[in-house]
């Protein structure tokens, strides 16, 4: 076939634009072939908060990402510290040490180096106040190990990864759906693909595959996770429905990771199938630490305050969907309502309120009022009330002698007006998918490379089980992207300089 690019790159969201501007900077030309017109671009990575996990070592590090950091914000605020090992340790521990150990050191290894690399191709961060640090006494502590954040969030993020692609010399088509590779005797050869209703073949030296799960794809979400599946809500982009897996798989690839899990959170129970960029609502429901969550037989069913919320969001929403009816219940009262992120007060959330609970599992309407009722009197009885309330530290603050303790945290629910917020399950990402060694070559089934095929991002398999400590996919995205993009460009030059 004749190779029209160096390096085609499938996918236009986090992982494939960093691995573009990679590629491009190893002296390969390079094509980006996009499913989403240009106004709905970026994939999930532009629905994100933008935030990285990223290993730091104090405020030198930070400044060093967000050099326009204030000596006053410097003042008002305890960036701690997120060393490998505490890395290592967190992605160990929440995915039950399922994790490959080979891509979680390359993930945490390159993690800052990355956000530093992202930095000369353009992309300007901040740290998170408020989302990732709350305000106690006018100083701002930042727990569970995320900090920054790129400026603008995951739009921010996604403009300034296309501006600096284009500026850089990097092809981009959009409403171009790739569809299949051309696997020739010596390995990838390009790409067929879709654009509107025609058909094409696009010949490339190298092919980095970056275009997301199977989240969007009813299907495949019902074939692989399960019964119930099929009623999730999308969190972010219609696109991601499987077509990178499905293409390598087709020309040999292994299948890798925890093909029956996924990152599914508490979410608007009412939200839209899929996100929507320009929404002015929000569904995302965070804030559950500093409440209590029942369900429709009017029980607790999760420990609220097991961990910070970056470290059980991610394995929420699979607990909301499998408890009767799929939908829970957010109580709140007025001693923690400020801590509410402003999600909460949005347009488009199902919310009820009321001055005593009896009046309030009235307005639910499909929760068992005597059960719930007696939920919210013992665990107010159970709370540990000496203990101190705060949010930045695991406080202690539990309650004692329950079936179902919350582990911190906890406020005894008395001060109305009481708030109820109902809640369903939405779905991320998917973590099954394909095996990459940490060179990002995609491997076949006797784990030897397919030659010229690399791949990033949520589609690589092996990296997350179970559950995932936030802003760690952004992070992924960027490591292995940028790894991909640079080897996917070095095996085209050689392969250039072979065919002269
Ligand atoms: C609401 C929300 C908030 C989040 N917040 C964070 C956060 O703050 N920090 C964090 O680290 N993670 C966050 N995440 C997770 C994060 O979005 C993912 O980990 C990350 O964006 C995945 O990047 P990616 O490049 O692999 O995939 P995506 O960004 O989803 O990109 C996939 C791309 O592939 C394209 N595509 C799909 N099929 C094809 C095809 N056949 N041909 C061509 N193109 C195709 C899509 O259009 C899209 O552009 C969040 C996710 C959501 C939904």
């Amino acid at each position: 076939m004749n190779a029209e690019f160096d390096v085609i790159v499938i996918g236009g969201g986090n992982a494939a634009l960093n691995a573009a501007l990679s590629a491009r900077e190893a002296g390969a030309n390079v094509l980006v072939l996009e499913r989403a017109q240009r106004e709905k671009r970026g994939g999930n990575s532009a629905f994100t908060g933008g935030g990285f996990r990223m290993v730091h070592h104090g405020t030198e590090d930070i400044r060093a990402v967000v050099p326009d950091l204030t000596e006053e914000e410097i003042a008002r605020t305890d960036f701690g510290q997120y060393t490998a090992e505490d890395y290592l340790d967190d992605l160990g521990r929440v995915t039950q040490y399922y994790i490959d150990p080979d891509l979680a050191e390359t993930l945490v290894r390159s993690s800052t180096d990355t956000v530093r690399w992202m930095q000369t191709q353009g992309v300007r961060f901040e740290p998170r106040w408020g989302r990732q640090a709350f305000n106690v006494n006018g100083r701002f502590k930042f727990f569970g190990g995320v900090v920054v954040a790129a400026k603008g969030g995951g739009r921010g993020l996604v403009d300034y990864l296309y501006k600096s692609a284009e500026q850089r010399g990097v092809q981009v088509r959009y409403g171009v759906r790739a569809r299949a590779l051309m696997r020739g005797a010596d390995g990838i050869e390009g790409v067929r693909a879709l654009t509107g209703g025609r058909e094409e073949v696009i010949g490339a030296r190298a092919v980095v595959l970056a275009c997301g799960g199977f989240e969007a794809n009813r299907e495949m979400r019902t074939r692989y996770l399960g019964p119930g599946w099929d009623m999730a809500k999308v969190r972010g982009t219609r696109y991601n429905t499987g077509d990178g897996i499905s293409m390598a798989l087709d020309v040999g690839a292994q299948s890798y990771g925890q093909w029956s899990g996924c990152h599914s959170v508490q979410w608007e129970r009412y939200a839209p199938d899929f996100g929507d960029l320009d929404a002015r609502t929000s569904s995302q429901r965070h804030s559950y630490p500093f409440g209590i969550v029942v369900n429709a037989e009017g029980r607790r069913f999760v420990d609220e305050g097991a961990d910070f919320r970056n470290y059980t969001y991610a394995k929420y929403g699979r607990i909301v969907l499998q408890q009767p009816g799929s939908f829970a219940w957010q109580i709140f009262d007025q001693q923690v309502a400020y801590l509410l992120r402003e999600d909460y007060r949005l347009r488009g959330a199902t919310k009820v309120q009321a001055d005593t609970f009896e009046e309030l599992v009235a307005r639910m309407e499909d929760v068992h009022p005597g059960q719930f009722l007696e939920t919210v009197r013992t665990f107010n009885a159970a709370v540990k009330r000496d203990v101190a309330f705060n949010p930045n530290i695991k406080d202690g603050k539990g309650t004692t002698g329950l079936a179902l303790d919350k582990s911190n945290w906890a406020n005894p629910i008395e001060k109305p007006p009481f708030e109820a917020y109902s809640v369903g399950c939405g779905i991320t990402f998917t973590f099954g998918g394909i095996k990459i060694d940490t060179a990002t070559h995609v491997l076949d089934v006797e784990d030897a490379p397919i030659p010229g095929l690399h791949a990033a991002g949520e589609l690589v398999g092996g990296l997350y089980y179970f559950n995932y400590p936030g802003s760690a996919g952004l992070m992924g995205g960027a490591v292995f992207g940028r790894i991909a993009g640079r080897e996917a460009a070095r095996h085209a030059l050689q392969d250039a300089v072979a065919a002269a």
